[in-house]
C-alpha cells in the first residue's frame, strides 16, 4: 500500500536489518529497540491490525516469532500486538513485537 512505512520495508525501499523472510511474512529488527532483542514480525500483505487478521495469519505470526526467539536463544520474552492508535499502534500495518534478551548473562567488566 502506498505511503505505508512497513510496505516500503517489505518492498526493500528502506534499508532494513531483516531477520527472516518467506513468501508470506517478514521479520526485521526494530529501529528503536525497547529491549536487547526487539524484532517485528509481519505479513507482506498490507493488513491493518490483528483485528483484521484471520486465525491462520495470527497463528503464523506467532509461530514465526517463537522460531526466531528459539534461534536467538531467548529463554523468556514478550509477544505484543498493539491494536489501533488507542492501543499504541503507530504503524498501521499489522506487526507482532518480539521483545526479550534480558536473560543474557551480565557482562563482566574487565579491570
Ligand atoms: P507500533 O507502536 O506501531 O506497535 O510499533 C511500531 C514500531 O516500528 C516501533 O517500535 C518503531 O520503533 C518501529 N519503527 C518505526 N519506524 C521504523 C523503521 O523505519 N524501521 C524499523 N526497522 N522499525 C521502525
Ligand atoms: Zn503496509
Amino acid at each position: 500500500m502506498e505511503n505505508c512505512l512497513f510496505c516500503k520495508i517489505v518492498n526493500k525501499e528502506i534499508p532494513t536489518s531483516f531477520v527472516a523472510e518467506n513468501g508470506e511474512l517478514v521479520a526485521f529488527d526494530d529501529i528503536r529497540p525497547k529491549a536487547p532483542a526487539h524484532v517485528l514480525i509481519l505479513p507482506k500483505a498490507h493488513v491493518l491490525s490483528v483485528k483484521e487478521a484471520d486465525e491462520k495469519l495470527s497463528g503464523k505470526l506467532i509461530t514465526l516469532a517463537k522460531k526466531i526467539a528459539e534461534e536467538k536463544g531467548l529463554e523468556g520474552y514478550k509477544l505484543i500486538f498493539n491494536v489501533g492508535p488507542k492501543g499504541g499502534q503507530v504503524v498501521e500495518h499489522l506487526h507482532l513485537h518480539l521483545v526479550g534478551g534480558w536473560n543474557e548473562a551480565p557482562k563482566k567488566v574487565e579491570i
